[in-house]
């Protein structure tokens, strides 16, 4: 393990954040699967991490007092109700490592066993609960939305209950921070405000060093802004790949505006705004189309964590017409981008709103759509298009709009095409796709997990032969190689 230097930034805070805790190892740990695109952004080969000593390391059987594992403690609105303690209750954070680039990541253990806020759970991750955040993660950051990253995922012949057997694993993830709302949230409502006024301090020096710049009193208030903004560009990013979280509490938000804790997430198929992914959620809280506004409401609820650290100890205008000014900016551009178009004007809002109902009202494929829209050209029939609607007359007239729109536009077919292709995936992490991987994984063939998770990795390149992965649930034949 001469290849990795941990550091434990939490050390330096007063020992109310956290708590030190030893993981509870998986007997005979194997590992199912390293990925190599993160490992490199830790400068790690893979032959480095099939090592025996960083499998016990990741396992958690390696960790000393001095870098000690711990897990912090946070609150959260959990479904709109706040929540006061919750916790990393099956998270541990290993420590840090600098990255190739000179940026540190935290490294975390997911399943590493019970902390003091488990509360009545038990600490363990099930193989399917690891895979589907692996997947989730890997898929959206192919994507290019901000996200946490899986860096390997342990195995084991322990079992574990839920509402059947499973088998218990670790995932190891990795991201700049794993701090959430619900950490400030905690100490706000404890009324811990000298702990509050350090969490700040604490997070612009690990994520925002560039606010120092400010003068002090004026760094809250900044600090929000930038979470409102990093916050409004993920979700705007949500939107646009269809993507539903499924679990939109504040603790679950990411102050570095990194999508986190990927559980019950869906990638919608047909487009409808109510897509819930979540069968938990009975009042459809966190469906598709609620996602913005619910981002601003956990923004809201950071700020009102921020209050006694505010100017003037008020929430200013100009920050709640903020969150939705960026959020419409960035949702705006991308689905444009998405369009292919590159210049803009006043009805693309209107052109897009239309798109969505014409989706919803023909029951279209949401990313396949986008995909062969890439093909459309105005003077041929565009007959696979028009193939996806149960309502084709409504889908024609929403392309002659589209083909007004292409006419005030600068590029070619061909061109606009290939820019097309690179922002509407090929490849999404379709629930039928993902249920597979689960099935094969639990009889302990991993290789349509690994398929898949190459595809997801690389989602704009079409590859001959695995034309099954592109295709939505209903329109499948026989499934290719
Ligand atoms: P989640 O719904 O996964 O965001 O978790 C909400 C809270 O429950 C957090 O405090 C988690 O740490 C805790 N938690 C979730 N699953 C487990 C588990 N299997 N064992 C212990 N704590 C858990
Ligand atoms: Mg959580």
């Amino acid at each position: 393990m001469q290849t990795l230097t941990l550091q434990q930034p939490w050390l330096q805070l007063p020992d109310c954040f956290y708590r030190p805790v030893r993981a509870t190892p998986l007997k005979v740990p194997n590992l199912i699967h390293c990925n190599q695109k993160v490992a490199d952004l830790l400068g790690l080969s893979v032959k480095e991490m099939n090592q025996y000593s960083f499998i016990q390391f990741l396992n958690g059987e390696l960790s000393s007092d001095s870098t000690g594992s711990i897990a912090t403690v946070y609150a959260g609105h959990q479904f709109g109700i706040y929540t006061a303690q919750l916790g990393d209750g099956r998270a541990l954070l290993l420590g840090e490592i600098e990255g190739r680039k000179g940026e540190s990541f935290e490294i975390q253990i997911k399943g590493g066993g019970l902390t003091p806020f488990s509360r009545t759970l038990d600490g363990r991750l099930t193989l399917s609960e690891g895979l589907r955040e692996y997947l989730g993660s890997e898929a959206l950051a192919g994507l290019g939305i901000p996200t946490t990253r899986s860096l390997c995922l342990l195995g084991s012949q322990e079992g574990v209950l839920r509402e059947r057997r499973e088998p218990a694993v670790i995932l190891v993830r990795m991201a700049r921070s794993h701090i959430r709302f619900g950490h400030f949230e905690y100490f706000y409502h404890r009324d811990e405000l000298s702990e509050l006024s350090n969490l700040i301090d604490f997070v612009i020096d690990r994520l925002y060093p560039e606010l120092k710049q400010e003068a002090s009193k004026m760094r809250p208030l900044r600090l929000l802004e930038t979470i409102f903004s990093n916050t409004a560009r993920m979700i705007a990013g949500w939107q646009a790949v269809g993507f539903v979280h499924g679990v939109m509490n504040t603790d679950n938000m990411s102050v570095f505006g990194d999508t986190l804790d990927l559980g019950p997430f869906g990638f919608m198929g047909g487009f409808d705004g109510a897509y819930t992914a979540n069968s938990a959620d009975d009042q459809q809280r966190y469906q598709y189309d609620q996602q913005p506004e619910i981002g601003r409401w956990n923004c809201l609820a950071l700020a009102g964590a921020f209050l006694p650290m505010l100017p003037g100890k008020t929430i200013p205008a100009g920050l709640l017409r903020h969150y939705r000014l960026i959020y419409q900016e960035y949702y705006l551009r991308t689905m444009r981008a998405k369009l292919g178009l590159v210049t803009q004007c006043k009805e693309d809002a209107f052109l897009i709103e239309s798109l969505l109902k014409t989706l919803a009202q023909g029951n279209i494929d949401y990313p396949y759509f986008f995909r062969l829209l890439g093909k459309f050209c105005p003077k041929l029939r565009n007959i696979e298009l028009l193939a996806l609607s149960s309502d084709r007359h409504r889908l024609l007239d929403w392309l002659r709009q589209y083909e007004d729109r292409l006419a005030k536009e600068p590029l070619g077919h061909s061109e606009r095409k290939q820019l097309m292709d690179w922002i509407n995936p090929c490849y999404v992490l379709r629930d039928h796709l993902l249920e597979e991987v689960l099935v094969n994984a639990e009889l302990g063939d991993f290789s349509a997990f690994t398929t898949l998770l190459n595809l997801l990795q690389n989602p704009f390149q079409e590859i001959q032969g695995k034309e099954y992965f592109a295709l939505p649930s209903n329109q499948q034949t026989e499934r290719g190689g």
